[in-house]
């Protein structure tokens, strides 16, 4: 079963305190709502007290980002290990804000990766196409040259894929339903090609992309999507519930 994940990155916004907020308005909103997952990532400096507060919820926690090595002189850097101690269970890595802004390249990305999964965390794995890659006709090529530098031989049933074209992050030109659907299943075929048909089967592809309450249901309904990974609509409260509400009447795909 492929369980439906809405995932929150919440970037460079909330103090510790807005964080306590978010999560005391957000709770009782998604009381008894099991079927879907849900995990946020606040900021780094706001990990240990989200973890603290969601102890003993099923909201899951997660870094948006964390350092390859595991300790050392690394100023500003965060450790798979730090990210751990603060209750985080996912990791996003690749995100295409990282990988623009702050040179996270393939190689990065690989090692990224590999500590993530060696200090038991769960990476999301960020891939997309820019507007140009998208106009040239390139945009699958560039999907699965990311996902061939990125997973080669690690175990893809430990990391969700999320597809976002650059193209729809922040700028409110959400991807069609269509769109998504056909790379989550480029990604899908891809996977099932490079590691066999049952991983493709139980890798789960998000979409993340200007998602919000309006096109949530569509993007979820589609049967190669597992979720979404929403940015700014994650912010507040009531959308994202309204998006965690979306997931429910999906579910999950049995596989
Ligand atoms: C993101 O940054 O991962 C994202 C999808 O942002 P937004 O929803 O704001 O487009």
């Amino acid at each position: 079963m492929r369980r439906i994940l809405v995932a929150g990155n919440w970037k460079m916004n909330k103090t510790p305190a807005e964080t306590e907020g978010f999560i005391e308005a957000f709770l009782p909103t998604i009381a008894g709502l099991g079927r879907v997952e849900i995990a946020i990532f606040p900021p780094f400096t706001s990990l240990d007290r989200a973890g603290r507060l969601l102890e003993g919820t099923t909201i899951r926690l997660g870094g948006q980002d964390l350092h390859f090595e595991t300790s050392g002189a690394y100023t500003g850097a965060i450790s798979a290990s730090m990210l751990v101690a603060c209750g985080c269970r996912y990791v996003l890595v690749g995100h295409s804000e990282r990988r623009r802004l702050f040179g996270d390249d393939d190689r990065i990305v690989r090692l990224k990766l590999e500590a993530a999964l060696s200090s038991g965390l769960f990476p999301i794995l960020c891939v997309g196409e820019g507007t140009e890659e998208r106009r040239r006709g390139d945009s699958e090529g560039v999907v699965t040259d990311q996902l061939s530098s990125a997973l080669d031989a690690l175990d893809p049933e430990r990391i969700v894929i999320a597809y976002e074209p650059i193209w729809a992050i922040g700028t409110g030109q959400t991807a069609t339903p269509q769109i998504a659907e056909g790379m989550a299943s480029a990604i899908r075929g891809w996977v099932s090609s490079r590691f066999g048909g049952e991983a493709g089967g139980r890798v789960r592809s998000l979409y993340g992309g200007s998602v919000n309450p309006d096109n949530a249901g569509a993007i979820m309904g589609e049967p190669d999507i597992d979720g979404v990974l929403v940015g700014g609509a994650s912010l507040d409260p009531a959308k994202f519930a309204s998006i965690v509400r979306s997931g429910v009447s999906v579910g999950g795909r049995d596989v």
